[in-house]
């Protein structure tokens, strides 16, 4: 496995960054999950372009211009010989002192981790996943807007704690004002009488790229998309209910809170959505 590091390609055990790193001690940072799939980076772009907003937004000079990490993207996939897998990049506001002043910290560190990925069994996207809603909220509105990927994750992991402590993979988030936001890394949608719903981002939800291609699949395929806010009851009485993301893709819902979710497996728009989603995967190259 080969790392980068900084303009170098290191083995694991030298991919090495220092205890003064502020995306350590304070989480100031930020980060991207992409996808390569047949040896192509999913929405290359996309990713770049969020990646490179989010640290506009947090004012972190990114030392690469986007065409020169796109570059050192595909090299990294290169180097470790792989067709179908995940990839991690990190840009970390880099080493300064106790601080918190990220003017002492001139130097931005960047990472690129590409491994093997796989989440769930391919049977939970056919049976779809049990869920629970969690006591954790996101706070709306946040001077930490959800568009920036950042690198405060605590509040998506304890999503992921009582996820674990109810014995599901993945949890409902609620927002402050109790409308429903997302998962702990997905976002979320529901089926309502053929209408297709998903949380506006100003709930709380992550502008996700799963999520644009769903929106847009749809759009192709003819279902009606509303970006609504919605509450919990909603998620109970809904016809069918998915989770999206890089890593999940589309992912059903059968069970919410106990809840019985339509039939109790993958309904047939969300089975839909993921053959499209699949296809599209398929053929989506470096843009
Ligand atoms: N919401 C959160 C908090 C996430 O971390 C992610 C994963 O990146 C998502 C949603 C899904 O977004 P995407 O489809 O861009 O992976």
């Amino acid at each position: 496995q080969v790392i980068y590091l900084n303009g170098k390609y290191v083995s694991k055990e030298d991919a090495q960054i220092s205890v003064y790193d502020h995306g350590f001690l304070y989480g100031d940072g930020i980060f991207e999950g992409i996808r390569i799939y047949n040896g192509n980076i999913f929405k290359s772009r996309e990713h770049l372009d969020r990646l490179y907003d989010s640290a506009k937004s947090i004012m972190l000079d990114i030392p690469l211009k986007q065409s020169e990490m796109q570059e050192v993207l595909n090299e990294t996939i290169r180097r470790n010989e792989l067709r179908d897998g995940y990839i991690r990049l990190v840009v970390s506001r880099g080493p300064g002192d106790l601080g918190l002043d990220p003017r002492r910290s001139p130097k931005a560190n960047i990472i690129i981790i590409v491994e093997q990925l796989s989440i769930y069994p391919e049977e939970a996207y056919i049976n779809g996943l049990k869920t629970v809603s969690v006591s954790t909220r996101r706070n709306v509105p946040d001077a930490l807007n959800p568009k920036i990927k950042s690198l405060n994750y605590l509040n998506n992991i304890l999503v992921k704690i009582q996820a674990n402590l109810a014995g599901v993979g993945e949890a409902i988030m609620l927002n402050s004002q109790g409308y429903v936001a997302e998962g702990s890394s997905d976002n979320i949608f529901i089926i309502k009488r053929g209408v297709i719903f998903t949380p506006p981002c100003y709930c709380g939800a992550l502008e996700g790229i799963t999520r644009a291609a769903i929106i847009e699949i749809s759009d192709k395929l003819g279902y009606k998309v509303k970006e609504e806010p919605f509450t919990l009851h909603d998620v109970y009485v809904a016809d069918e209910v998915f989770f999206t993301g890089t890593a999940a893709e589309v992912i059903a819902v059968r069970e919410v809170d106990a809840r019985t979710i339509g039939e109790g497996k993958a309904g047939p728009i969300t089975m839909n959505l993921l053959k499209e989603f699949r296809k599209l995967v398929e053929i989506d190259g470096v843009k």
